[in-house]
């Protein structure tokens, strides 16, 4: 499974606007609490512990001492009828080491935890769930149509401006990350891989970019190559998709034909760019460094992308 999709909760939408019984929930014995600071979601247990690893979620009425009760909590879901929060205790000094969680577990880098392997799926999926909506409700603090102050609302899943009487919905971003191909009865198959400039030294992916206003998936996929590597594109197919809440995006993993193999890279966007022959694409994503090259690791949809095709 791609990570941080699979989310088992049931997202309960009809109940947000249900006071009574959010309140209830908050407190019931049967919820679970996950503390987040500073977005780092809680594990339980060291933090250098080998092996399988557990999320913190934790009872009510834990992680409640560390914050006010105007601390920002979101509900997640129900599980088997449970319910599930998260919570902002990014006011606390140092919520690890100190008060009511000291001792029983630490914070983790979203990303890192789930590059770990230690964690099951499911919970990577809930726990890249309450990052998105904890990272959305700390950006959004101030009305974005008359600057005033918002206020939480319907369990987390809005935030209301009281002085100009506008709603706002946390948002999710399209991203396109697509892998150009190319048959050649000579050549044999390729796939198209770029280096961002940012990547580690031999780190090489799909390319990627955020859909703009009034374009389709397709378009953006078609416009992305072209920008970015100059390579002009045919057909595109839908591969799938995945949640990255870095901050909230939605990756939309595609392939594309390419019409050929030319490449004219963008100096201002990739470092370099070149067609990777399938053969090598299968090493890589077994995990050989072919000369020293090596593909996202699987935490990323582009991970997957290449393999699909590699293995298809
Ligand atoms: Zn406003």
């Amino acid at each position: 499974m791609i990570p941080f999709s699979g989310n088992p909760l049931d997202r309960a939408s009809e109940k947000r606007t249900d006071a009574a019984w959010l309140a209830a929930k908050r407190s019931d014995s049967s919820s679970l609490i996950l503390p987040m600071w500073k977005l780092n979601p809680f594990l339980l247990g060291p933090e250098n512990a080998k092996g399988p690893l557990e999320a913190g979620f934790l009872r009510p009425g834990l992680a409640e001492k560390l914050v006010g009760p105007d601390a920002c909590c979101v509900l997640l879901g129900l599980e088997k009828g449970n319910a599930l929060f998260a919570l902002d205790v990014s006011a606390a000094p140092d919520p690890a080491s100190q008060g009511p969680l000291a001792g029983l577990g630490h914070f983790r880098e979203m990303r890192s935890a789930a590059m770990s392997g230690g964690l099951p799926e499911k919970d990577i999926a809930i726990l890249g769930q309450a990052k998105a909506m904890l990272d959305w409700h700390r950006r959004h603090g101030f009305c974005a149509n008359c600057g005033a102050a918002t206020a939480l609302a319907d369990a987390g899943y809005r935030r209301r401006c009281e002085a100009c009487n506008t709603d706002h919905f946390p948002r999710t971003d399209p991203v396109v990350i697509m892998l150009a191909t190319h048959t050649d009865p000579e050549l044999g198959d390729a796939c198209l891989v770029g280096r961002g400039k940012q990547f580690p030294r031999g780190m090489f992916s799909a390319l990627a970019g955020f859909v703009e206003p009034g374009e389709t998936i397709e378009e953006a996929v078609r416009r992305e190559l072209m920008e970015e590597a100059g390579v002009k594109t045919g057909k595109v197919s839908y591969y799938a998709t995945q949640p990255w809440p870095f901050p909230s995006s939605l990756m939309i993993g595609c392939f594309a034909e390419a019409e050929n193999r030319d490449i004219v890279v963008d100096q201002n966007e990739l470092a370099e760019a070149f067609w990777l022959e399938k053969s090598k694409a299968r090493a890589l994503i077994a995990g050989e460094r072919t000369d020293g090259l090596f593909v996202p690791p699987a935490v990323a949809i582009a991970h997957h992308l290449i393999k699909a095709w590699a293995e298809g």
